[in-house]
């Protein structure tokens, strides 16, 4: 029969691996606490027109990349394909507005896109990411980059880099917009044909463009800054002015643009130099037309999403914490004595000791080449000897000392250790 394998651009999390996802997963809800994040989470399939409205029509994540099928009840459904609208959607429909004016977010969990896969960029891939909701000042934009900063340094990641622009107000949007589709109308037959598609429906995505030859040509285009009003320009003097005050080194890249209608003001990426063309571990910016458009009350809203696959490929070279746990295997050689040692084990493993124990009744030498194989600290064992004289070996396996005990001391010893 044909061997059943995983859909292309998925994978399986191998037990070798998701230690390394459960020291991200603990970092992220660490430092989100620390930041008085609290975690929502949201389902993974939605009403497709959440993402249609919340994301654009006009964009490749949902005219292309996007997992939708019409459900037996004729509505449509979609495999989220990112989290902010259904973070968005779970606030208005809870009015968790109404809890606190300000609601401060993170969320961690797969996301769907049907790209063409390669490193750093799946079909099934993670997210996390946070969203601030309620604050328009800009101290909001610069805790919420100081949040992804402190998560990806923390995790020990170097090499980072924060690159922020601004894309300013609406109308300054709408007029930079404007002048930037006359500029390269002249040029329209020398874009390439997603360009040229773009200059009609969202000419700001062309900015991000990685042809050189439409790099050259956007030299001298007329840049976002021209279009600042004063208030835009102080807003994004103010969201500098903090992230220097956090120590947080950063570039401006006036061509980091977010071409979706409800982003405004501020925009960021961090991307790591020990990625190759995937580089972007986490970008955002502010949004704060989303909420109004997805039905709730105009509310402004800042956050950001990092992609964990991309995160754990760039922390490859991190120092990994030691596993603090204490470890015991528990070894029987008797099967009469099976049930003390699976009693014992529980009573140690209320100490918070972590018990691992033989089922496969295998030689001796089998469960001890088992217990080192498992990085175990200490093993316990019980055989026909130690049953009839209640006592119980426990051996040391990194000193390679061993020791009789009486039976009903082996908690005591243990808790000693531990305490
Ligand atoms: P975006 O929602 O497109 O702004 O993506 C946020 C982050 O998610 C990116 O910076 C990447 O780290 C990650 N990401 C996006 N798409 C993929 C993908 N197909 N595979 C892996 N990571 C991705």
């Amino acid at each position: 029969m044909n061997q059943i394998r995983s859909i292309k651009g998925t994978h399986d999390i191998l037990p070798a691996q998701s230690k390394d996802w459960q020291d991200l997963e603990n970092q992220i809800h660490k430092t989100a606490n620390l930041y008085g994040y609290q975690e929502i989470r949201t389902p993974i399939i939605e009403n497709a027109t959440l993402f249609n409205r919340g994301v654009g029509q006009e964009t490749d994540i949902v005219s292309k990349e996007m997992y939708s099928w019409d459900d037996k009840d004729k509505s449509t459904i979609s495999l989220r394909p990112e989290m902010t609208a259904s973070v968005v959607r779970s606030y208005i429909q809870h009015n968790l507005g109404s809890n606190s004016l300000l609601q401060r977010l993170y969320y961690i969990g797969p996301s769907f896109r049907r790209e063409r896969p390669q490193k750093g960029r799946q079909r099934q891939f993670h997210q996390f990411g946070v969203e601030a909701i309620g604050s328009n000042n800009p101290e909001q934009d610069a805790e919420v980059i100081s949040l992804g900063w402190s998560v990806l340094k923390s995790f020990g990641i170097d090499n980072l880099e924060l690159k922020i622009s601004s894309i300013g107000s609406h109308n300054c949007r709408d007029n930079f917009k404007t002048k930037l589709i006359s500029y390269l109308d002249p040029f329209i037959n020398q874009l390439s044909e997603v360009s040229q598609r773009r200059l009609k429906k969202n000419p700001l995505r062309i900015l991000d463009t990685k042809n050189d030859q439409e790099k050259q040509i956007l030299k001298s285009a007329p840049k976002i800054e021209e279009f600042y009003t004063n208030d835009d320009k102080n807003y994004f003097l103010k969201v500098q002015q903090y992230i220097n005050d956090l120590g947080i080194p950063f570039k401006i890249d006036p061509l980091l643009v977010r071409g979706l209608d409800y982003y405004t003001q501020t925009t960021f990426e961090i991307s790591s130099k020990d990625l190759g063309a995937q580089d972007a571990l986490l970008g955002g910016g502010r949004y704060n037309g989303l909420i109004k458009a997805l039905g709730g009350k105009d509310t402004p809203a800042v956050g950001f999403a990092a992609g964990m696959e991309r995160v754990l490929i760039a922390a490859k070279k991190r120092k990994k914490p030691k596993n603090k746990t204490l470890c015991i295997y528990a070894i029987c050689t008797h099967d009469e004595s099976l049930g003390i040692l699976q009693r014992s084990s529980e009573k140690l493993r209320n100490l918070g000791i972590k018990v691992v124990c033989e089922t496969l009744r295998r030689s001796m030498r089998s469960q001890m080449r088992e217990a080192n194989k498992c990085n175990a600290d200490f093993a316990i064992i019980i055989g026909e000897e130690e049953f009839f004289n209640k006592t119980i070996q426990i051996k040391n396996l990194s000193e390679g000392k061993q020791e009789s005990i009486k039976y009903q001391d082996l908690i005591t010893y243990f808790k000693s250790l531990t305490f």
